[in-house]
């Protein structure tokens, strides 16, 4: 029991009754739950400063000057009022959306004033949304740079206040103990990262002294934090790859040879060739792969998936390709059905609606081994399919699938299948490693030659017939054309467009064309139809909801309206494009969006304006959102256990923390259960001491208490 395991009733301020409340209303227990209790911002009324010593990474901070001029920009509800501000040495902007009227009336030009507020940096001008403003006065000396903690009403009421935590935390960083507390992180890991000592950086989190001091400080806990995440992710990761063997796929047979010499339909880019080798290089080790496939809508993952397939034929395996719906898992049938035909492979498609005597044929098939490639839905993971040998699971678009149904997959074969999950849906690789963990990660960064960008643009209502002289111009050149709506039917208390409606005033003005409609709410039979006439062109115009969204593949198409666009998210909106740009034509994204839209709003909307690069849409959509709110990430509970880092934003340092615990790990194998084979991989490796492994197990323990493994320090 060290000072940090100190019972927080026995704190100076504190006794059973306020232990309690703290432990009910802040999970405070111990004296370290308290140092660990951060402030969640900060405000700098220290002292003044200038507008040439302002940094992006600043809390609240205060400045002394006067406005040159104020002006009153936009209409009705866009309204804003904007104060140009001096220094005496340079100019910023103050910018307020809201009581524009008596503002503008209440502050005058020339006068001294101080003014407080979080300093942003857009295009090289300094500006502060908001500020707070005081006439100067020279007898009122600045006040001080404070933490604010994260407060509920029901606490406040109970008396802790933003007062009462300071004195908290001061009663526990001085107390006697306090410097007797033991590092939570190895020296040796705190001297090679240059991090900030753990009392001095807790002493400041509670107390800054400096900007600087407390970004170092702040800087120290987010690698705090992360390291020990990555440490627990990378232990389990190793010591599954040593528990669990995998089939080794000694050779390239003779389908991908005679596939890849003969029959591949177009050049593989340099993108697809390297993933292919390092899917290659995993699945001859004998252990099991367990990959992320990450591309770009239209990057070409599906021909990467048929060949690695290839592979499992090749050594005696039948290979498996998961698709999240019928029409997607149809058109991977259709494709690789053309694809192994051409070199004497039987491909089947197994999925909800295949028929029960199809379906007992397939059952026999996948048994005798007769059938070399099953494409399917969910029905594939189903107990009553069973293969003679699945050798690969190729999962498309893994975001539509959890985590339990890729362990389903396993469970398939005597020993685990290799699995590799695509998706369209990129994040950056350390992030992906964190995020679902056990997974390698493989990028194809690079489009399919002749590939023209989609037009991207935005459209207002009075746009609209601009935007339906472009639909027929593309309808008269024999092109087809898509509209999304994000409602299905109308809804009074809505002022969104509906699919319902659309379809109507749709077919009203084509008149000559054929309108299809697709939404969540039809039978799938119905769906699969409307899609089937889409795909045929016997419609011309499909009217649909976000269902159309995955993977669906007309290349004819060359138009994707999509109404409300406000409505959607970033990563939606660019799947959604994805849609067309599929040939080689010049094709169109038009997002139709009321004028009157917040600034959010209109960032996230230039964003797909601005490029069709899906890397660069995803940064910007965690930029904006975080990756909790991403698609794909929210089953992984990562992102929620994090108090002071953020995934979204702190990717350098996840970096530096993944880096640190992959040298730990190699440094001290007996970190991991099984550590045989686990071997030194880093040159610039790391040493680490006896008392340093104690650290790291204690500090594991702490942090992961509940699957901690025991047996690991035994
Ligand atoms: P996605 O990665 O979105 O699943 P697909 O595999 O569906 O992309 O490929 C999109 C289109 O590009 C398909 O029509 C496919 O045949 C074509 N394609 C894939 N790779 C290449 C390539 N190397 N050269 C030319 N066309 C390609
Ligand atoms: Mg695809």
């Amino acid at each position: 029991m060290g000072f940090a395991d100190n019972d927080i009733k026995y704190l100076k301020g504190v006794g059973d009754a306020r232990a309690r409340e703290l432990a009910r209303e802040f999970e405070i227990h111990t004296f370290r739950d308290l140092l660990y209790y951060f402030p969640f911002r900060y405000v700098d009324k220290s002292r003044f400063y200038r507008i040439s010593e302002l940094h992006g990474e600043m809390p609240a901070v205060q400045l002394r000057g006067h406005f040159i001029q104020f002006n009153t920009e936009g209409e009705g509800a866009r309204q804003r009022l904007k104060g140009v501000f001096s220094d005496g040495e340079r100019l910023m902007e103050c910018v307020w959306f809201s009581k524009v009227k008596s503002l503008a009336n209440l502050y005058k030009p020339g006068v001294p004033y101080v003014i407080f507020g979080k300093p942003a940096e857009y295009r090289n001008i300094w500006s502060m949304a908001h500020p707070e403003i005081t006439p100067y006065d020279e007898t009122s000396p600045p006040t001080g740079f404070t933490g604010v903690y994260n407060l509920t009403d029901v606490s406040r009421r109970k008396g802790f206040s933003t007062k009462a935590f300071n004195n908290l935390a001061r009663n526990v960083l001085t107390h006697p103990g306090f410097s007797t507390m033991t590092e939570t992180l190895p020296p040796e890991v705190v001297t090679a990262y240059r991090l900030m000592p753990l009392h001095d950086a807790l002493r400041e989190m509670h107390f800054p002294t400096h900007p600087d001091r407390l970004a170092k400080a702040r800087e120290r806990m987010k690698f705090e934090e992360l390291f020990y995440l990555e440490l627990q992710i990378l232990r389990y990761s190793r010591e599954r790859s040593l528990r669990i063997p995998g089939i080794p796929f000694p050779k390239i047979g003779p389908s991908f040879n005679k596939y890849y010499k003969e029959c591949l339909p177009f050049e593989l880019t340099v993108a697809q060739k390297r993933v292919l080798h390092e899917i290659r290089d995993d699945m001859r080790q004998g252990r099991q792969m367990n990959r992320l496939l990450q591309g770009d809508v239209g990057s070409g993952k599906t021909i990467v998936a048929f060949m690695t397939l290839l592979m499992a034929v090749d050594n005696g395996c039948q290979g498996a390709l998961m698709a999240p719906t019928e029409i997607l898992a149809g058109q991977h049938y259709e494709t690789l059905r053309a694809w192994g035909e051409r070199i004497g492979l039987r491909v089947e498609l197994l999925t909800g609606s295949t028929r029960t005597a199809k379906r007992r044929e397939i059952h026999q098939g996948l048994l005798d081994g007769d059938i070399h490639i099953l494409v399917g839905t969910h029905a594939l993971i189903e107990d009553g399919v069973r293969f003679r040998r699945l050798g690969v699971a190729v999962i498309d678009e893994q975001h539509r699938f959890g985590v339990a149904q890729r362990a389903r997959m396993w469970k398939k074969g005597e020993v685990a299948p290799h699995v590799l999950v695509m998706t369209a849906t990129p994040i950056p690789r350390t992030l992906a490693m964190t995020v679902y963990g056990d997974l390698d990660v493989s990028v194809i960064d690079e489009l399919p030659p002749n590939r023209k960008p989609v037009t991207t643009v935005m459209r207002y209502e009075e746009d609209r017939m601009e935007v339906y002289r472009l639909v027929q111009r593309e309808l008269n050149a024999g092109r087809q054309v898509y509209v999304v709506y994000p409602l299905v039917k109308e809804n009074p208390k809505l002022e969104l467009k509906s699919v319902e409606e659309g379809r109507e005033r749709l077919a009203g003005i084509f008149s000559g064309w054929q309108v299809g409609m697709v939404h969540g709410q039809m039978k799938p039979d119905a769906k699969d139809e409307q899609m089937e006439r889409f795909l045929r062109r016997e419609t011309s115009i499909l009217v649909a909801t976000t269902v159309i969204e995955v993977g669906v593949n007309v290349p004819n198409a060359s138009v994707m309206i999509i109404e409300n666009a406000e409505r959607f998210g970033l990563s939606q909106l660019h799947q959604l494009r994805g849609r067309v740009g599929r040939g080689a034509d010049r094709s169109y994204c038009v997002l139709m969006t009321k004028r009157n839209i917040g600034g959010d709003t209109r960032k996230r909307l230039n964003v797909m304006t601005a490029t069709t690069d899906g890397f660069l849409v995803s940064e910007a959509d965690m930029k904006m959102r975080g990756p909790g709110d991403m698609e794909g990430t929210q089953q992984s509970g990562v992102a929620w256990s994090l108090r002071v880092a953020s995934l979204a934003t702190d990717g350098q340092i996840l970096n530096l923390a993944r880096e640190a615990a992959e040298k730990v790990l190699d440094a001290r194998p007996e970190l991991v259960k099984n550590p045989h084979a686990v071997g030194s991989r880093d040159a610039d490796h790391l040493t680490l001491s006896d008392a340093s492994l104690n650290i790291l197990t204690a500090e594991m323990r702490y942090r992961f208490q509940r699957d901690y493994d025991w047996s690991m320090i035994s």
